[in-house]
């Protein structure tokens, strides 16, 4: 289905025509004409689908239809770097609209604080806000909610997973009862349902997602001994001829010392981590989309939401604990239809989390032959090591390994 065939107003469509947007995707096939019908939206979608500009489109289309002087959309997103990528979706997209949006997270300096707050003041349409800056800000009572029209909330399965099921509630209780409210998320755990069936009136239901990586991805892993994943990913990077890489470790620590081992192989690399100042992050991402950086080394924080066109490769130094991440991770590769790599380290503790992974997204993905001077590989033998691993251990009860938290 073509843009032009939904009726969107006219500055809109050059916004569209100047970023060289012709096709909708299936997701905003569904949610578009849903969301133009002011109903109330539950949809199952990743990123890389075009989730965003699928609630984005025909919000700004209605913003440009019926101007008003009041806040009229809320975006609520789990980071600042998500929030920061909707913000610059909305300025793209409203380019030739008179619509001003502003992106307001925590972690900058007091003047960042201070321009968000006069922006508000000054007037604003669109407010793409993570969960803990505006609940500061809606108890200083700077921003006025009180004529909102529209609420979404992007990856709300991660949003919770993060821990603001409560901030969501509260800042709900500021907005009006009547109004629209749109809620994306990646998965459906029955806490997500349980959400929506709290926030949400008579939602329509959307399912793009069937929690699979996109088809362009060519999904590898190798099975190692610890000790053969620094030597086996120095010579994926020396022999590959690939523009730009993401390496996903399953720490900040193993990270930094990463970042610290490939430098000292002379390879160009950032790490990117919760411990950085937010101005360092917005630099190093800044130099990773201009191609002045070709590898960053990050944690999970670099698995949601980072739209970088035209990564090659993704490489899990360590598994992903939970297979939805790393549906997320791959996914940071083959970006709306292109293609790429994306190549999984198993040790031997890490083997029953992959068998987990391969289950969620039904493949078995090829495990390759290690480089003849790594040595050989020890046995995938997932089924085994999942007796082993699932067994509670002495007489202490079983539980399950949570999320690590400190990504
Ligand atoms: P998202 O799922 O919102 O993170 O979007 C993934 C990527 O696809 C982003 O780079 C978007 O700019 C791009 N994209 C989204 N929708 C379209 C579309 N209809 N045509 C071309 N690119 C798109």
């Amino acid at each position: 289905m073509k843009f032009n065939e939904f009726n969107f107003n006219e500055t809109l469509l050059e916004g569209l025509d100047a970023m060289g947007y012709e096709k909708a995707t299936p997701i905003q096939e569904q949610a578009i004409p849903a969301i133009l019908a002011n109903k109330d939206l539950i949809a199952c979608a990743q990123t890389g689908t075009g989730k965003t500009a699928a609630y984005l489109l025909p919000i700004l289309h209605k913003i440009a239809e019926q101007q008003s002087s009041h806040i009229d959309t809320l975006i609520i997103a789990p980071t600042r770097e998500l929030a920061i990528q909707i913000d610059q979706q909305v300025e793209a997209f409203a380019y030739f609209t008179n619509t001003s949006s502003i992106a307001v997270y925590g972690g900058g300096d007091g003047m960042a604080w201070e321009q968000q707050k006069k922006a508000i003041t000054k007037g604003v349409d669109i407010i793409i806000a993570t969960p803990g800056r505006l609940i500061s800000m809606l108890g200083s009572n700077t921003a006025d909610l009180s004529k909102l029209k529209h609420l979404v909330l992007d990856e709300a399965d991660r949003m919770l997973d993060m821990g603001f099921s409560d901030d969501i509630l509260r800042i709900i209780s500021y907005l009006p009862k009547n109004r629209q409210t749109v809620l994306f998320s990646a998965t459906m755990p029955p806490k997500i349902r349980m959400l929506a069936n709290k926030i949400l009136v008579n939602p329509e239901q959307i399912n793009i997602a069937i929690s699979k990586p996109a088809e362009g991805i060519l999904q590898q892993a190798y099975v190692v001994y610890d000790n053969q994943k620094l030597p086996l990913l120095k010579q994926i990077l020396k022999q590959g001829d690939y523009k730009s890489v993401i390496i996903f470790a399953s720490t900040k620590e193993s990270a930094k010392k990463l970042e610290i081992d490939l430098r000292q192989a002379g390879v160009q690399i950032k790490s990117f981590h919760s411990d950085l100042e937010q101005n360092v992050r917005e630099e190093i991402m800044r130099q990773f989309k201009n191609r002045q950086l070709q590898v960053l080394i990050g944690t999970d924080i670099l698995s949601r939401g980072i739209d970088v066109d035209g990564i090659s490769l993704v490489i899990n130094y360590d598994t992903p604990n939970d297979p939805e991440d790393y549906i997320h991770r791959v996914g940071r590769t083959a970006r709306a239809e292109s293609t790429g790599t994306a190549i999984t380290f198993i040790n031997e503790k890490d083997q029953k989390k992959f068998f987990d992974i391969e289950s969620l997204i039904g493949n078995e993905i090829p495990k390759l032959t290690l480089p003849e001077a790594l040595g050989t590989s020890p046995a995938y033998e997932p089924e085994r090591k999942r007796n082993t691993f699932d067994k509670p251990k002495g007489k202490k009860p079983f539980h399950k390994a949570k999320r690590p938290n400190n990504a």
